[in-house]
């Protein structure tokens, strides 16, 4: 009788203790404290300077007309940056902005900055509209501006005197359009931003920490879709094929790269920049290998904000053959990346060649053969 109630107690205790051993700890922990390093040991290549001179086609210059270049130049230097584009060469809107970024370029460094002229849409329901702008484009052309920047805000913001969005397709602006192609200027467009801005913001929204962290950023309430806006710049490349866009950022559809090639092969006139979106190629290196060796005449290196430090994760992917690295902004992008190891060839292509080709006013003495 005594011994059978000590079996029975021991096998209580241990059932308790074993049950006290699979229950889990209570460690929850935010997502964004979740970050531990890698224990990977594989070689890295922090690579701060680019094999070959580039032209970076997607920078903005608000300071140009009064700036001290040669600081600038000596920051480019050190990345191998031989022409860096300032796409807002009008500021805030003024004639005499421009005027004055393309002095201070011509006086000081006429060979390593470009300079592109922007449009003014507020006043679209002038009668003279289409005209001045016409008439405006070619004079600033004239002066030295180098290409066309469209900014997101058509499509998005810009609205006209009713209050109404404007249209990137609207009829009034597409003798802009096919100025720009007769005066043998692109026009690099960003238009949109991530689809998954507009998208609810739960767990299951790929971008959630960055709209967290950037609530700005949110579009999720805007009556305007994606889709609609990305519909309307694909149909100017389609009414303007004597016009060549580059369509910034990779068109938000470097993460679909199949995709992405189908509106290459259905608009020939439409070129595409890196900018912003290498933490999607890094996560695909095959498949971004793959895309940049097929439409390796119309990718163009481009970054957009101006933070030197951040051009090393450009070079890395394209260059290097390293694994499972980190972005530089968890909040944009959480996953780590690879890098493509992409042949000289290709890489002079990406990094200047095609820049030239669509630019040919870039001296082409600043960059190898
Ligand atoms: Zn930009």
């Amino acid at each position: 009788m005594i011994r059978r109630s000590s079996l029975l107690l021991v096998a209580v205790i241990t059932t308790t203790i074993a049950c006290a051993q699979d229950k889990p700890l209570d460690m929850k922990m935010d997502f964004e404290d979740y970050d531990p390093p890698s224990t990977l040991v594989v070689s890295e290549h922090h690579i701060t300077k680019a094999k070959f001179p580039f032209v970076d086609i997607h920078n903005h210059q608000f300071g140009m007309p009064t700036m001290n270049l040669a600081n600038l130049v000596g920051e480019m230097d050190k990345l191998n940056m031989a022409v860096l584009t300032n796409l807002s060469g009008r500021g805030r809107g003024s004639t005499e902005h421009l005027e004055n970024s393309l002095k201070n370029v011509k006086d000081n460094y006429p060979k390593r900055f470009l300079v592109f002229t922007n449009v003014d849409f507020s006043g679209i329901d002038d009668a003279d509209w289409t005209k001045r702008t016409v008439k405006q484009l070619e004079d600033d052309v004239k002066k030295g501006a180098s290409g066309l920047k469209i900014y997101k805000s058509l499509g998005m913001f810009n609205t006209d005197s009713k209050g109404n969005r404007i249209h990137i397709d609207d009829p009034r602006i597409d003798p802009v359009w096919a100025k720009c192609g007769e005066l043998g200027i692109p026009v690099l467009i960003h238009s949109a931003d991530p689809p998954q801005f507009w998208q609810p913001i739960d767990n299951q929204n790929e971008r959630w920490l960055e709209l967290k962290t950037h609530p700005g950023r949110r579009h999720d309430n805007d009556p305007v879709s994606w889709e609609t806006i990305i519909a309307e710049q694909h149909n100017i490349f389609k009414k303007h094929p004597k016009t060549n866009f580059i369509n910034a950022h990779m068109g938000w559809y470097a993460s679909d790269l199949k995709k992405l090639g189908q509106l290459m092969d259905m608009y020939p006139n439409m070129y595409t920049e890196i900018g912003a979106i290498i933490a999607e190629l890094g996560r695909q290196p095959r498949a971004a290998k793959a895309f940049i060796t097929k439409y390796q005449d119309r990718v163009l290196f481009g970054k957009d904000s101006w933070v030197p430090a951040e051009y090393e994760t450009y070079f890395r992917v394209l260059e290097s053959e390293d694994e499972y690295f980190p972005y530089h902004k968890r909040y944009h992008a959480f996953w780590r990346m690879y890098g493509l190891g992409l042949s000289d060839d290709l890489l002079k292509k990406v990094y200047y060649k095609n820049a030239i080709r669509l630019i040919p006013s870039i001296d082409k003495t600043l960059f190898p053969d």
